[in-house]
């Protein structure tokens, strides 16, 4: 959690003992909701491992899930810059929003998140009914076929882009992700182990 020179160094007087919080997804990023805690509220997180806010609704200490059970699992805690805000990193259980949604704001997701969410649909197609869809039998079919799909699907893309067609090479670029992302999942690979690897190329 805070090392104990973070905690001394938060600034309570500042944010006059209520300190603003934001609550990222651990995994995804996806900004969850933003909320206030008190040194109550921050011990009571640290000890119990599950998000407390001091809600000044209820003027009391709040555990975010503790009628809903969409509790709020505490993966670290990090103070920001100039030590008046915290940045908590969580895994939800259920929907962080009150109103059922995963993240209280509506736009917390960057596009390519999108990404992840359709990887998660295709690797759950792997164990599909092959005629239930076309990931399925796409993986039935085997990996030659679908390797030799991102071929012809890589050689559409590159056409489209020599005739200068961009509603075609739109088309044919997402033939080839959809594929792509079928065959990293048939050789037990993600998009993440791809994005890890240019990571580590950039640097
Ligand atoms: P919960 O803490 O999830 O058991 O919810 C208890 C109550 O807290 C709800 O009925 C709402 O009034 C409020 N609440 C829950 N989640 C949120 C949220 N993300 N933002 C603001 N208020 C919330
Ligand atoms: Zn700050
Ligand atoms: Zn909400
Ligand atoms: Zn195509």
């Amino acid at each position: 959690m805070l090392t104990e020179q973070q905690r001394d160094q938060l600034d309570w007087e500042k944010t006059d003992g209520l300190m603003p919080v934001i609550v990222q997804h651990a995994v995804s990023g996806e900004v969850l909701m933003l909320g206030y805690m008190n040194p109550a509220a921050l011990a009571q997180t640290e000890q119990s491992g599950k998000v407390t806010f001091y809600s000044r609704t209820k003027q009391r200490l709040w555990t975010k899930g503790e009628t809903s059970g969409h509790f709020l699992n505490v993966v670290s805690i990090a103070p920001d810059c100039d030590n008046d805000t915290l940045l908590v990193l969580a895994n939800p259980i259920g929907p962080t929003c009150h109103l059922g949604n995963s993240s209280c704001f509506a736009s917390a997701k960057h596009d390519w998140h999108f990404l992840f969410e359709l990887e998660q649909l295709l690797a759950s197609r792997k164990t599909a009914d092959p005629e239930s869809s076309y990931t399925a039998k796409l993986y039935a079919s085997g990996t030659k076929r679908i390797a030799q799909k991102v071929g012809e699907e890589g050689v559409e893309t590159a056409l489209a882009a020599t005739v200068n067609d961009r509603h075609e090479l739109t088309n044919e670029a997402s033939d080839l992700v959809y594929h792509l992302l079928v065959l990293l999942q048939d050789q037990d690979l993600d998009l993440s182990a791809v994005i890890e690897n240019l990571r580590k190329r950039h640097k």
